[in-house]
C-alpha cells in the first residue's frame, strides 16, 4: 500500500498544490495559506482563553507573518533579525515577546529601544543584563520540564532552570526593578505525551503559591510554549484532545479564574500547510543480492530536512505511483554521508518508483526552508512558494 493522502491532508488541497507544482523545477516547498488559516481557527477554538504568540522560527516567511499579523496573532521572537522583519510589517512591539533565554546585552537594548517590554529568562546573568538594558520590563522565567523521550524534537536541557532557581530569579527580578510577570515552559516540540503539560502545570502551580505565600509576589502569566502536534507518520492525538486535557489540568490547578495564559505554537500552525516537492535522482542497489534499494532525491538534510536528524521527524511521503511497495533507504543529493534521511526506519515506496519521479513530502511547512544550507555542494537554498 502506498500512502493515503487523506490520512494527512485534504486531497483537494493536495491536488491544488500538485497542479501548481507541475511546471516548476524541483526541489521547492509549497505553502497553502488556507491551511494556516484553518489551523489558526482550530487553535483559537481549542484555547479560547489563551493569547497566541507565533514562534517565528518555525517559518518566518513574510507571507505567513502578514497573514498572522492580520489575524491579530502575537509573535515570539528569538533574534534582532526576526524582530526587524516583524516590525517592518507594521506589527507593534506590544505584540512581541523576546522568548530566547540566550541573548547579548546589546540585543536586549535593541529590543528595548524598539519598544519590546516582555522578555524570557532562565539565568541570573541574563536577568542582570535585562535589568540594565531593559529597565522595568516584564520578565518571565522558563522552567525545565520532563518529556524528552516523548517529544520528537526535544527543546529541553538547553533551556529553563530548576524550580528553586526560578523562584530565586523571580525574587531577584523584583529586587532589580523588573516586573516579575510569570513563568514559561516548553514540553518539547511535537510532544506526543499530553501528560507532560500536567507535570509542567503542576510545577508552575507550586511556584506560584510559594512565591505568593513566602514573598508576597503575585505572578500573572503562564506561557505554555509550543509542542502541539503536526501530522507526521508517528501519530499524535488531535489538537482538540490536547486542548481538552490541558485545559482540565489548568483548571484543576488554578480553578476557573486562570492567570493570563499564553501559547507559542510554531509547528502545529504551519507544518501541515507545506508540501516539499522533490525528484528522484537515482535508485540503486549496493550488491547483487541487496534486499533494499537506495533512493536518492534532490532534497536532503542540507536542503530543509534537518529534522530527519536521528530520524526524529518522519514526514509522510507520497509518490503518485500505485501497486506493490518495498522498503527503501532514503538519502539526499550531496556528497556528505550524513545526508541520509531514513535508514533504520524503512519507508515503503512503490516497486515501480523510477528515476525522475516526484516525491511529495507532506507536513513540511515548519522547520524546513530556513534550515536549508546556503550553498553546500553548490546547491542553492530551498525555494518556497505560497498559494
Ligand atoms: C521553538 C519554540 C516554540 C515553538 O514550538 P513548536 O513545538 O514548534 O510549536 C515555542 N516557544 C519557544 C520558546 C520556542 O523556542
Amino acid at each position: 500500500m502506498s500512502l493515503a493522502i487523506e490520512e494527512y491532508m485534504s486531497p483537494k488541497i493536495f491536488e491544488k498544490i500538485r497542479s501548481f507544482s507541475e511546471d516548476k523545477e524541483t526541489p521547492f516547498l509549497v505553502i497553502d495559506t488556507d491551511t494556516i488559516n484553518s489551523h489558526l481557527d482550530n487553535l483559537v477554538q481549542a484555547f479560547p482563553y489563551a493569547g497566541i504568540f507565533y514562534a517565528v522560527k518555525a517559518n518566518p516567511a513574510v507571507e505567513i507573518l502578514t497573514l498572522l499579523r492580520d489575524r491579530d496573532v502575537n509573535f515570539d521572537i528569538a533574534s534582532i533579525y526576526e524582530l526587524d522583519r516583524v516590525l517592518s510589517l507594521g506589527i507593534s512591539p506590544d505584540r512581541i515577546s523576546f522568548g530566547n533565554t540566550i541573548k547579548k546585552s546589546k540585543d536586549i537594548r535593541y529590543f528595548y529601544e524598539k519598544g519590546v517590554r516582555m522578555y524570557a529568562t532562565d539565568s541570573e546573568a541574563d536577568l542582570r543584563n535585562l535589568a540594565k538594558a531593559a529597565p522595568g520590563a516584564r520578565v518571565y522565567v522558563r522552567i525545565l520540564t520532563e518529556g524528552t523521550s516523548t517529544a520528537d524534537w526535544p527543546l529541553s536541557r538547553k533551556f529553563g532552570c530548576q524550580s528553586d532557581m526560578s523562584m530565586d530569579l523571580i525574587i531577584l527580578a523584583r529586587d532589580l526593578g523588573l516586573v516579575p510577570y510569570g513563568l514559561s515552559f516548553h514540553v518539547g516540540s511535537q510532544q506526543r505525551d499530553i501528560g507532560t503539560w500536567d507535570a509542567a502545570i503542576g510545577k508552575v502551580k507550586v511556584i506560584f503559591e510559594r512565591l505568593q505565600e513566602e514573598d508576597g509576589i503575585e505572578l500573572q502569566m503562564i506561557n505554555m510554549g509550543g509542542g502541539f502536534p503536526a501530522s507526521y507518520v508517528t501519530k499524535a492525538n488531535d489538537l482538540a484532545t490536547y486542548a481538552h486535557e490541558i485545559t482540565r489540568f489548568l483548571k484543576e490547578s488554578f480553578g476557573e479564574t486562570l492567570p493570563r495564559i499564553i501559547i507559542e505554537p510554531g509547528r502545529s500552525l504551519v507544518s501541515d500547510a507545506g508540501v516539499l516537492v522533490s525528484e528522484v535522482v537515482l535508485i540503486s542497489r549496493k550488491s547483487r543480492t541487496a534486499l533494499n534499494r537506495w533512493v536518492y532525491t534532490d532534497v536532503g538534510k542540507f536542503s530543509g530536512l534537518i529534522e530527519t536528524m536521528g530520524e526524529s521527524i518522519k514526514y509522510p511521503i507520497y509518490t503518485g505511483r500505485k501497486g506493490e511497495v518495498e522498503e527503501v533507504i532514503l538519502a539526499g543529493p550531496t556528497c556528505d554521508s550524513a545526508d541520509i534521511m531514513y535508514e533504520d526506519y524503512k519507508y515503503k515506496l512503490p516497486l515501480n518508483l523510477a528515476i525522475s519521479d516526484r516525491l511529495y513530502w507532506l507536513s513540511t511547512g515548519a522547520y524546513t526552508q530556513t534550515y536549508s544550507a546556503v550553498e553546500f555542494n553548490g546547491f542553492p537554498p530551498l525555494e518556497s512558494y505560497f498559494i
